[in-house]
């Protein structure tokens, strides 16, 4: 996966990507395919794509992969240059086609489509409310409630009024994109927590969750779409208003999409994503840093850490060697289905392999990104140590994770994590690690260049920047049992 993970990898999940395109003659859907394609690593439960020819509007929404989701013919069948597109991985909400998206209504003043990443944490409330005023919803989903919500606001003031609206009744984490008609709307809720950009292109805009997708179209990042703020595209592609419709004293950044879930290669928030994880890797030296034969990254998630970490440790005169001690075999697959928790366990040997040379009598320092259940990472001691190594030594890139997500991030749930409970010695002691490490709150906000107060770190500290008392955030998803290792932790 292009984001440094695969689909095997069962630790935190991020929930979704979207996108939006506005061009001034040509359709939209294949510019938005092959966005979306760019940000497959944000979902991988299903694909959509709604486009509006300025008389009617086209969906195609399906289950799978964006590769498997489209054919030529459903590309063709999608006219307009204007429209929106969607990967889903669900955190809320069932895992069936009744939740997928982009989620269209058609009522009296137009069509909607709606695309969403976060979680909303009031969507029950405002589902009562609709369905008390006769509203029929066919999913479970929130993000229905926010399409039910601009529809009502729709039919009773313009545009800008009613998303203003129905921002103001939603509570939580959204990044949206909408369409009206032929008009392409993008809007980041008021902390930020979610990311969304806009890009240029050669005859049009573009919205999308991360920049990497602008670059796939060959397009320029703009900027980011500030908190807060509603984005319209003009029809036709020929520019953008903004409206700042909400303005916050601080925002909550998810400091998760830097360490983990977002593209190396993207700019979220005016960072490269690959720079902040080489950052974190030097601060990680520079706060625990070890002295031992050989750093090597957990791949490919640890990779960028690994190398700051290297970087940092060699400008200080450290002898330490990076390399590249472990190999992943990359056809590992989301299909490969392990039924027994036996097998589970043995996928790491089908997804990891050492080279023996690189560890055999050697001290190692292995870098992560995250320690989610902790068994992923109790394998790889075990591994590189049946493979001859004296001591493995692992460093995190992130503060333990303590607390669920309540904001639409598939942590696990709080008995799963390995840190709810425990203390980093006793983490120490069950991973099998001759020392352990992570990295502290005030490093992570040093690296992403901003102060815990402008951060989410709800996982790592317990204390959460929206109102998420009585928030379920044990709740089930139904999907198959997938086995496999990779990244950051089971
Ligand atoms: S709780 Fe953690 S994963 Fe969820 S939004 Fe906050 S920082 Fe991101």
């Amino acid at each position: 996966m292009p984001n440094g993970r695969d689909a095997t990898h069962s630790g935190p999940t991020e929930k979704c990507g979207v996108v939006g395109v506005s061009l001034e003659e040509r359709d939209a859907a294949r510019p938005l395919y092959y966005s979306l394609y760019a940000l497959q690593h944000r979902g991988q439960e299903s694909a959509g794509i709604v486009t509006h020819d300025g008389f009617q509007q086209h969906s195609h929404v399906e289950m799978g992969l964006v590769g498997d989701a489209f054919g030529e013919d459903d590309i063709a069948d999608l006219r307009g240059s204007a429209g929106i597109g969607h990967v889903r991985y669900p955190t809320a909400g069932s895992v069936n086609k009744s939740c997928a998206q982009p989620f269209t209504v058609s009522f009296k003043s137009g069509a909607l489509g709606l695309s969403h990443n976060g979680n909303l944490v009031n969507a029950d409330e405002v589902r009562e409310e609709l369905a008390a005023q006769g509203h029929a919803f066919t999913s479970d989903g929130d993000t229905e409630v926010i399409a039910h919500d601009l529809a009502r606001n729709l039919l009773e003031s313009d545009l800008v009024r009613a998303v203003k609206r129905t921002m103001g009744r939603i509570h939580g984490s959204y990044s949206l994109t909408i369409t009206h008609d032929d008009t392409v709307l993008g809007v980041r809720d008021p902390e930020g927590n979610r990311p969304l950009c806009i890009g240029e292109l050669e005859d049009g805009y573009v919205l999308a969750s991360e920049s990497a997708a602008i670059d796939t179209l060959d397009g320029e990042l703009v900027r980011d779409v500030r908190p807060g703020e509603l984005v319209v595209l003009h029809p036709g592609g020929e520019g953008f208003d903004s409206y700042q419709l909400f303005e916050r004293e601080n925002t909550a950044h998810c400091f998760f999409e830097h360490v983990y879930f977002a593209r190396p290669d993207s700019v979220i928030d005016d960072e490269l994503v690959y720079e902040v994880r080489r950052e974190l890797g030097r601060q990680l030296w520079e706060e625990g840093g070890i002295e031992t034969d050989v750093v090597m990254p957990v791949p490919d998630s640890g990779r960028a850490f690994a190398s700051g970490y290297a970087e940092a440790a060699q400008e200080e005169g450290s002898g330490v060697e990076f390399a590249e001690g472990l190999m992943k075999n990359r056809y590992v697959g989301r299909t490969f289905i392990m039924p027994t928790q036996d097998e589970r366990e043995r996928a790491v040997r089908l997804k990891l392999n050492p080279i023996k040379s690189t560890v055999e009598g050697k001290t190692v320092t292995l870098i992560d990104d995250s320690i989610v259940r902790g068994t992923t990472s109790t394998q790889l001691v075990d591994l590189l140590k049946d493979c001859g190594a004296e001591e493995v030594h692992m460093r995190i890139g992130a503060p333990p994770i303590v607390a669920p997500c309540y904001m639409g991030i598939d942590m696990a749930t709080r008995e799963e994590l390995i840190a709810a409970d425990k203390s980093v010695e006793e983490i120490r002691e069950a991973i099998a690690a001759d020392s352990l490490s992570y990295l502290s709150t005030e490093a992570v906000a040093e690296a992403l260049g901003r102060s815990q107060a402008d951060l989410c770190l709800g996982c790592v500290t317990g204390e959460y920047p929206y109102d998420v008392e009585g928030e379920e955030t044990d709740r089930e998803v139904t999907r198959p049992e997938i086995g496999g290792v990779a990244g950051a932790d089971d």
